[in-house]
Parts: C-alpha cells; structure tokens; sequence
C-alpha cells in the first residue's frame, strides 16, 4: 500500500508545480494522469460509480464546491481554494490523498478554514496512536472544528481502504449516532484508513450539482479538505500517502529531488 500511496504523492506534487492563476482544471487533472501513466498504476476514480461514472482521474473542486468537482474548461483564479482528490491502485494495493491549495493570496479566515481543516486531519493521525475506538477520534476532530467556528460536513466520511478504494468501516469527521452505536470499531495494528475531514466555513448545509457529482456548500462559502491514507503499525500511525524516506527518494525521478519544492500536509 506504501507504493501506491506513493505515486498518490507523486501525483499531488506533479499538479501543485502548475497550480496557478490561469490553469485549467483540466489541466491539473492531466499532471495526475501523466503521473498514474508514469508508475503504472490505474487511476481509482476514473469511470467511478459507473457506467458511466465519474469523467476523470481526480476530482477538483474549488471554493464552495466541497468534494467530486469535475475538471474541464475552468481556469483557476488568484484567491481560489482548490481542493484536489485522487487515487490509484498498484500491484493490486490502493492510495487515497486529497489536499487543498490557496492560489495566491487568500483572506484571513480562507486560511483559517485551511489550518483548522488540516489541523483535524493531523489531530486525528495523532490521537490514532493512542485512542483505542474511532469515536474517541472523531469526538475530538468535531471539537476542533466546531470550537474554530467552523462545520463539519456530514454527508460525506473516510473509509477503509486496502484492495479496493471503499472498503468498511465508514470513517465519519463527527461523532456521529452511528460511532456511538455499533458502527464505532477498534483502532489496532492492521488497520488502515483514508481519513479525510471536509470542513466548510458557514454551513454543514450541502447541495449537490446538477452535474450528479459536485457536492457545493448551501451558502456559497467557501470548504476544504485534507486526506491522507493511514496505517496503524506497531510503531504507531504511517502516513501511507505522505513523502518518500531517503531510500524512497532515490527512486523518484530528478524533478522530485528538491525537498524545498514539495507541498507537504
Ligand atoms: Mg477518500
């Protein structure tokens, strides 16, 4: 799973590089694709949910659009948010990572909402190493959030994730009724999870396109989310889709060699 969430890193730093005013999203979707093609992996959320299924390798969605934006003709602005999710399966494995980037400079409480959104993800890869139930978790990323202001999306929540992309348990951002009755699960060696909050800055009302995909927040607001896919070892919580070690790095080709360049989250 570590190989494939690497490429999912790879993919990430491929789109970040040209991530600017007057990109299109198209064109952020093609670095994944390159990328994918690159390793020999199969992109994950291509022709999801289908037939038909979703039209593309990544999902981008920017500003008050949550989750499952659909790349095409939109260029990206000075100011955005863009919120960009992808995933891959290599030598039968899986790796699931979203990030959300600031084009440019943003307002004070945009990047509020990016911190306190990051800051729920990097809570909970914490608190992985020490709580024994998933609602002990989810319990406190909901206390971040809730304490910043800020909304917790609902409609959408982790999941495990191993040979396929969705796989049990469901891994909400909230306590939800569910986590405090049977649906709460053990937090042990084995286990491993995408875990990504969706965090939305005036509302946890939600409204999806006409598109069947985009899922926009209800007040035109803005929304962010992070992912990272995670293994509980021996020795604690391994970001599987974080950055390559020094070994790993070696591997990678020249264009990754700078460390000063990546976009770490
Ligand atoms: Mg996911």
């Amino acid at each position: 799973m570590r190989a494939a969430g690497l490429v999912v890193w790879q993919a990430h730093q491929a789109a970040a590089r040209i991530l600017k005013p007057g990109v299109s999203t198209e064109q952020l979707n093609q670095a994944y694709r390159d990328t994918f093609t690159r390793c020999d992996a199969t992109p994950l959320f291509l022709n999801y949910g289908g037939p038909p299924g979703f039209p593309a390798e990544t999902c981008i969605s920017i500003n008050d659009e949550i989750v499952h934006g659909i790349p095409g003709s939109r260029l990206v602005e000075e100011g955005d948010l863009v919120s960009l999710d992808t995933g891959c399966r290599l030598n039968g494995w899986c790796g699931d990572a979203a990030v959300t980037h600031a084009v440019g400079s943003i307002s004070v409480s945009h990047q509020k909402l990016l911190d306190v959104t990051l800051g729920a993800l990097n809570l909970a890869i914490e608190l992985m190493a020490t709580c024994s139930r998933w609602s002990q978790v989810a319990k406190e990323m909901e206390h971040l959030v809730k304490s910043a202001g800020f909304f917790v999306v609902e409609e959408m929540v982790g999941h495990g994730i191993g040979q396929n992309l969705h796989e049990p348990p469901q891994v909400p951002n909230y306590l939800s009724e569910a986590l405090q009755g049977s649906e709460d699960f053990d937090l042990r060696p084995g286990v491993v999870l995408a875990i990504e909050p969706m965090v939305n800055l005036g509302t946890n009302a939600v409204v999806c396109l006409d598109d069947d995909w985009t899922l926009v927040t209800d007040d035109g607001k803005a929304s962010a989310h992070f992912e990272h896919t995670i293994a509980i070892t021996g020795e604690g919580p391994l970001r599987l889709t974080g950055p390559p070690s020094e070994e790993e790095l070696r591997e990678l080709p020249d264009w990754l060699q700078d460390r000063e360049q990546w976009v770490i989250w």
